[in-house]
């Protein structure tokens, strides 16, 4: 796909840079700035966030969120402990081992889970399945937020969680890939999903928020970011001109972006789940909270809408996941909702022919 070709929504990651994210970084790219982060910009990324969040938080700037995460959960384990996470978090299906790797070894345990939310009944389950020393010892809890299907936590139970881990002695870690579309959905305060309902550490996703490249973790216990520095040099993680992976932050958070960027995904999912709500064959396989929308359909509908040029993965169970970005035309999601409609209606006609 070249970028003159029209939009596809098979991935957030299908998106550009946002204005305000580019913005910055050309005016980061106006003379030079010290190396290593220890530069004007990454300072006032930092600040940015420590107002986002009203708090004193560490912040640490990654390329990617495999690593975010990775590395955010191997700065909470020691090699014998385990990370207990849903059976869809992407730490779990999607980072080819990574956790494990950066932690040297600490063991995930997987939580089944049919709608891929975390509860505290599972977490207490898994944490107490084994106390004795054959078992690796459970000392992290990582939630989705949303989740791998759109599903946003409420701050309710992202504070009965909290309690959970608390009362288990697990610190608890949130995969924020899409944070700013929870906050969007949930219309509350980024503290009050994460340090304020006892999140220990957020990985705060950039590149699908409007950003090229770059996700934050963000501590907001300053005992647990000890060293963090050399963790993320080592792991090939410290970007030696820091400043353009701060800058698209500064130009995100400080023009309120990060917001209206999510809050249009949300708004564009939303809009498709309306407009396919009356069709027979066509039906919403988790509820829209965010900016996902996965599709049960015939297997005639999902051919008929490849033919017509659109393209979405079906890996997660077999359904058509669709995915809105900060750039997202709303001509584009109603010519969508417009062909889903037209091919569903060419899929009924040939059941009645052959009839
Ligand atoms: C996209 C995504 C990530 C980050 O993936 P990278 O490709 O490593 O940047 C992490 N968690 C979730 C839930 C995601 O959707």
């Amino acid at each position: 796909m070249t970028t003159t070709q029209p939009q596809q929504f098979a991935s957030d990651n299908y998106a550009g840079i946002c204005p305000e994210a580019f913005a910055a970084m050309a005016e980061a790219n106006a003379g030079s700035a010290t190396a290593y982060g220890a530069d004007g910009w990454t300072q006032r990324a930092t600040d940015a966030f420590r107002d986002l969040f009203d708090t004193a938080c560490d912040v640490f700037f990654v390329f990617n969120g495999t690593a975010a995460n990775s590395l955010a959960l191997a700065a909470l384990c020691q090699s014998y402990h385990s990370v207990i996470c849903s059976s869809s978090a992407h730490v779990e299906t999607d980072e080819c081992g990574a956790p494990e790797f950066f932690s040297n070894g600490s063991k995930l345990l997987v939580a089944p889970s049919s709608d891929g939310k975390l509860t505290p009944d599972a977490v207490r389950r898994l944490a107490t399945s084994r106390s004795d020393i054959h078992f690796p010892k459970s000392r992290v809890v990582t939630i989705t937020q949303p989740t791998e299907t759109g599903l946003v936590y409420t701050v309710a139970e992202i504070e009965a969680i909290a309690a959970t881990c608390r009362s288990l002695d697990l610190k608890l870690h949130m995969d924020g890939a899409r944070f700013a579309h929870a906050c969007a959905a949930l219309g509350c305060a980024p503290a009050d999903i994460t340090w304020r309902a006892g999140v220990d550490v957020l990985c705060f996703g950039g590149t699908k928020n409007g950003m090229g490249v770059g996700e934050a973790i963000v501590f907001f216990d300053p005992a647990l970011s000890v060293d963090f520095d050399y963790r993320c040099k080592q792991a090939g993680q410290l970007a030696s001109k820091m400043r353009f992976l701060a800058a698209p932050w500064v130009g995100l958070l400080e023009s309120g972006a990060w917001l209206r960027n999510a809050a249009h995904g949300n708004a564009c999912a939303a809009r498709l789940a309306a407009a396919l709500a009356n069709l027979p064959d066509v039906r919403l396989m988790v509820p829209v909270e965010a900016n996902a929308v996965f599709l049960d359909a015939p297997a005639a509908v999902l051919d008929g809408l490849r033919a017509r040029g659109w393209q979405f993965y079906t890996f997660i169970g077999g359904g058509a996941r669709f995915m809105f970005a900060w750039d997202a035309a709303i001509e584009r999601v109603d010519a969508l909702a417009a062909d889903l409609r037209a091919v569903c209606q060419r899929a009924d006609r040939e059941v009645m022919a052959a009839a």
